[in-house]
């Protein structure tokens, strides 16, 4: 069921963020930057009605060929692409999150290990992979993040 994992994480009695459904393809992206625990950035692009997610800890580059670790999270509900706000102490995901870039997406190419996506941003602008990437830890969650062009 798709945003199952999403509900599960949250208490809506206790955080601001959305419940949320799965909607429409709306064709848009957000990176939103997170400071938790860790202050990483959250990037994540609409596919079939929902968004797409991974934590990117040292945020999406806006250069050509520049790598980064994407770590694979639960996909959250379109409504989420405008939540900025506080999540309260002791939540999943405590900390601030306010958005840093978004704009409209389009999904390229797709697989089980392969996205390419076109994002059209205000920082982000290009054509950008994520490549799954199991590295040395062996995670399935992990993958990298680059502009292509
Ligand atoms: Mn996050």
């Amino acid at each position: 069921m798709p945003l199952e994992q999403y509900r599960a994480k949250r208490d809506f009695k206790k955080t601001p963020e959305p419940i949320g459904d799965k909607g429409a393809a709306t064709g848009i992206f957000v990176v939103q930057e997170h400071d938790a625990s860790h202050l990483h950035y959250d990037f994540r692009f609409e596919l079939d009605g929902v968004l797409k997610s991974w934590a990117v800890p040292k945020g999406v580059p806006t250069e050509a060929k520049v790598k980064r670790l994407a770590v694979e999270t639960e996909d959250h509900p379109i409504g989420y692409a405008d939540f900025e706000g506080s999540i309260p102490e002791g939540e999943y995901g405590a900390g601030t999150v306010r958005i840093w870039d978004s704009g409209r997406s389009q999904v390229l190419e797709q697989d089980d290990n392969r996205y390419v996506v076109l994002l059209a941003g205000k920082k982000l602008l290009g054509k950008y992979a994520l490549v799954r990437f199991r590295g040395r830890d062996n995670n399935p969650k992990n993958w990298l993040i680059m502009k292509l062009s």
